[in-house]
């Protein structure tokens, strides 16, 4: 946060320094073009091959094949979840939230792409649904399916409250990994990352910049959809926070539990369509 009165004097010229117009980091015009009609065709195929549903503050695992669809769905009352992404077959592969930001701005829908880690860098998943895409930007700046946060976690709960919690979306997903790879728990903790927040809507303030949440717009039958583009596991967690519109980190919030759906297309639906590879660098760094 900055400091409500700056130490420093501003310098002669610093409105002429504020005024400057920002640029976008990274334009996404030159990235590969999600083919979206053929994902929709392919869906339209579709049948379902698996489901599980994420309890009320637990965490659930499926794995997604490339090539199928991953459905999200709100069921029972409003809630949030955490999701982690894994390369099914190589889990130093993951999400990574930041650079999906950064390419694709705080809050993702229809057409963003979820991208790996470095140095794989690659769409793990494409975003082909979202029946809360009409939820747009509110007067607070706040959205849905954020990638600005992290998941909530017992350790910034001690630090804030001096309580032990133990089933912040961290600690599930920890625990649902662990089952899921069959891996020690401490193990699988290392490998949790900071999540996509399904359904969560969440801002930074205008005048100070800090992370907000409010009340969830979604409703039971709202659903969010991925095309996963590799080998995926999927892991979820029903964030104690319900649908966050007052606190997390505790059992106070009224929670319900998500469906997970993955589903198939026929046979030849996506014919020409290819997985992508990781990513061209050649890792070199310039040595060699
Ligand atoms: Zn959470």
């Amino acid at each position: 946060m900055k400091l409500a009165r700056p130490e420093t004097a501003p310098p002669a010229d610093a409105d002429r320094r504020k005024a400057i117009a920002p640029v976008i980091c990274y334009p996404p015009e030159t990235l590969p073009v999600p083919p979206m009609d053929l994902y929709r065709t392919a869906r339209a195929t579709a049948t379902m091959v698996a489901t599980v549903t994420a309890p009320a503050r637990e965490a659930a695992a499926i794995e997604v094949p490339a090539g199928s669809f991953l459905r999200i769905q709100s069921v029972d009352g409003p809630q949030v979840g955490d999701l982690n992404l894994f390369n099914l077959h190589d889990r130093t592969e993951r999400f990574f939230s930041g650079k999906t930001r950064a390419l694709h701005g705080t809050h993702v829908s229809t057409g963003d792409r979820l991208w790996s880690n470095l140095p794989f860098m690659r769409p793990m998943a494409t975003v082909t649904h979202d029946s809360l895409d009409w939820y747009g930007f509110d007067a607070f700046g706040g959205s849905v399916h954020d990638v600005i946060g992290t998941r909530c976690d017992p350790y910034t709960g001690r630090l804030l409250s001096g309580d032990d919690y133990h089933h912040c979306c961290h600690s599930n997903l920890t625990r649902a990994l662990s089952d899921a790879a069959q891996i020690p728990l401490a193990e699988a903790e290392m490998q949790v990352h900071d999540v996509l927040n399904v359904f969560m809507c969440t801002g930074f303030t205008r005048d100070t910049g800090q992370y907000f949440m409010k009340a969830s717009p979604v409703r039971p039958g709202d659903a969010i959809e991925f095309f996963a583009e590799i080998d995926l596991l999927a892991v979820l967690s029903a964030c104690p926070g319900g649908d966050c519109s007052a606190e997390h980190s505790s059992d106070t919030a009224a929670c319900h539990p998500l469906l997970m759906e993955v589903y198939t297309p026929a046979k030849g639906a996506l014919s020409g369509w290819q997985s992508p590879p990781v990513n061209a660098y050649d890792r070199s760094h310039g040595r060699g």
